[in-house]
């Protein structure tokens, strides 16, 4: 099949929000016709989306004293960044920022804070958990959270506070992950 054949076929599974297997992801980044890739990208994006898009912003809740070692994260207090410090902010300052963002037509507003992860009975949890009560009742956002690995209790109590979308990042691969942090896996 040639290249052009794959992508559309590619691109009808897409638009037909069927999943692509693993050989056909690797197949399609090997392809050597980058402008009729770039072509199909953007016609599932019109299908899809249209011109609308998410606009989301975050407010940086709890900054570095991490004790984590993360190589790449300015956060973390093994290394000297220079990054400033200081701990879950009130919720009065949150709710400013989520007002200005709001005016500004931000449609998701996230609190992504600093540490390791967040449990239920984190001494910071009551006080995240009020300033989410707040913000889903003085704001229209969609409320997402970012406070690294979460167990489901911790998770279920954000839920209730207002949370809709939780987000996590993967950074690499089990294997390699011992090369970029040492002090979680
Ligand atoms: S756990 Fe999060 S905040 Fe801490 S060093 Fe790693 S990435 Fe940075």
């Amino acid at each position: 099949m040639s290249d052009l054949n794959f992508i559309n076929e590619m691109k009808n599974k897409a638009i037909a929000s069927e999943n692509l297997s693993k050989n056909e992801a690797l197949n399609l980044a090997k392809t050597s016709d980058l402008d009729a890739l770039l072509s199909a990208a953007n016609e599932i994006r019109q299908i899809c989306c249209g011109d609308e898009f998410n606009f989301c912003s975050i407010i940086n809740a709890r900054s570095g004293k991490c004790s984590e070692d993360c190589k790449y994260c300015a956060q973390s207090a093994h290394f000297k960044t220079g990054c400033e410090t200081y701990s879950l902010l009130e919720t009065t300052p949150v709710l400013q920022m989520a007002g200005q963002n709001e005016k500004a037509k931000v449609h998701r507003f996230s609190l992504v804070a600093s540490g390791r992860g967040i449990r239920e009975n984190d001494k910071d949890m009551p006080k995240i958990e009020q300033i989410y009560r707040a913000l889903r009742e003085q704001t229209n956002l969609h409320l997402c959270a970012s406070f690294g690995i979460a167990t489901k209790e911790a998770l279920q109590k954000l839920k209730d506070s207002g949370v809709k979308t939780y987000h996590h990042n993967l950074e690499t691969s089990r294997r390699f992950y011992p090369r970029i942090c040492t002090t979680h896996s």
